[in-house]
């Protein structure tokens, strides 16, 4: 979808003038009781653009144009570029006045993983899942654990060729029933997401994506007809945080949630819990209340112990008692089914029916090691268990 808009009526949808800066960084403000961060959010790469489309690179479907500046509409950062300019997710460049993404068939991971590595834990357990990533982010998040191909431009990575009927050709050929969009952001390669997800819908396979959630809201409902599953990243519930730790904003995220839920997706929420940026009970428990008011008590939410790595080397590990005071909190809060990440051999990594409490699987790592579901049901009181079942 492309419109014509005018460089004016751009910058007004930014809440800008017409010498607006599209990103600027920014300081904080500090006060004694609160902590204070420094805004991270991308830049654009100015006339960082190949001077042709490459083999691998489709026209966007979502953007504005006045025929010379484009603006990308797919996520909230809606980049502004002048002929020649790359996006902070660099993954998409102003070709002659054309919006290209770069991203289109050419993967840069590809694997075939467990559904519960998503982390997936109500979705088809022990099914495997098609897991494929082509570079480039929205964020910038200091944690993150897949910079090396999400800080990436796609030209500096090595990469497969894998169009999207070829993916569906793969899937289909080791009768894997999943694909999942995942391990740098989905939606920098919405194009190559879109039409694979499409394709694979159309011969019976299914979608997940795994995404930060930064995503607008036309898009991602074009995105739902073929998607069955996601898992989100919450990844606080404080727009300062938001912005210093990831370079984005709280409310977009919500957005996304909730439409997820409306749209009938399947949902799971992740949050990773950092020391000293996403560690607050306070905040916690507010993200718990609105979860509840907004999507209810079935979605499940997992709390993952976050590892020194990246640009958080500085910080220790999550302290693991800090992890199980937010499980049971969020439980006491009214949410179903909660569970700890990166803890192996931990209690919360098991589902326990939200009625009578016996353990309905039990998991070894990625390992089912018991199912007491049956047909979407709990064994032993027959409550129904939220999720898509086999
Ligand atoms: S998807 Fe990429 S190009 Fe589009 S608005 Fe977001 S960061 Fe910018």
């Amino acid at each position: 979808m492309t419109l014509s808009i005018t460089r004016k009526e751009f910058l007004k949808t930014l809440g800008m003038g017409t010498c607006g800066f599209l990103y600027a960084a920014q300081t904080l403000g500090d006060s004694s009781n609160e902590r204070s961060y420094k805004s991270i959010r991308g830049k654009i790469f100015k006339n960082d653009a190949p001077s042709r489309p490459w083999k691998w690179s489709i026209e966007g479907f979502h953007y504005a144009s006045n025929g010379k500046d484009v603006q990308c509409l797919v996520c909230p950062n809606r980049c502004y570029l002048e002929p020649g300019d790359r996006s902070v997710c660099r993954s998409k460049v102003n070709i002659d006045g054309k919006l290209f993404s770069l991203a289109y068939g050419n993967p840069c991971s590809v694997h075939v993983d467990p559904i519960e590595k998503k982390p997936l834990f109500h979705f088809y357990p022990t099914s495997t899942i098609f897991s494929i990533a082509a570079a480039g982010c929205n964020f910038r998040c200091l944690n993150c654990q897949n910079w090396e191909i999400s800080q990436k431009k796609p030209e500096e990575l090595h990469h497969v060729e894998l169009f999207p009927k070829d993916v569906v050709r793969e899937v289909r050929k080791r009768e894997i029933p999943s694909i999942a969009y995942t391990y740098s952001e989905a939606t920098t390669y919405y194009e190559y997401m879109f039409d694979t997800a499409k394709i694979a819908r159309e011969q019976g396979i299914k979608n997940v994506v795994v995404s930060n959630g930064y995503i607008n809201k036309n898009p991602l409902i074009a995105l739902t007809h073929y998607l069955d599953g996601a898992n989100i990243d919450l990844k606080s519930f404080d727009d300062r945080i938001y912005q210093a730790l990831n370079g984005g904003q709280l409310q977009p995220v919500l957005n996304t949630l909730k439409t997820l839920h409306q749209q009938g997706v399947w949902l799971e929420i992740a949050t990773l819990v950092i020391p000293t940026y996403t560690d607050d009970p306070e905040m916690i428990k507010k993200m718990c209340g609105w979860i509840l008011n907004e999507l209810g008590p079935d979605y499940p939410l997992h709390f993952l112990r976050f590892a020194p790595l990246y640009q958080l080397t500085r910080l220790p590990a999550t302290p693991v008692a800090i992890l199980e005071h937010f499980r049971d909190l969020a439980i006491k809060e009214g949410i179903h089914y909660v569970y700890l990440g990166n803890v192996p051999g931990h209690t919360g990594c098991h589902t326990f029916c939200h009625n009578c409490n016996k353990m309905l699987l039990e998991r070894v790592g990625y390992i089912l090691k018991q199912n007491h579901i049956k047909n979407g049901r709990c064994e032993f009181c027959g409550t129904v268990i939220p999720g898509r079942w086999i």
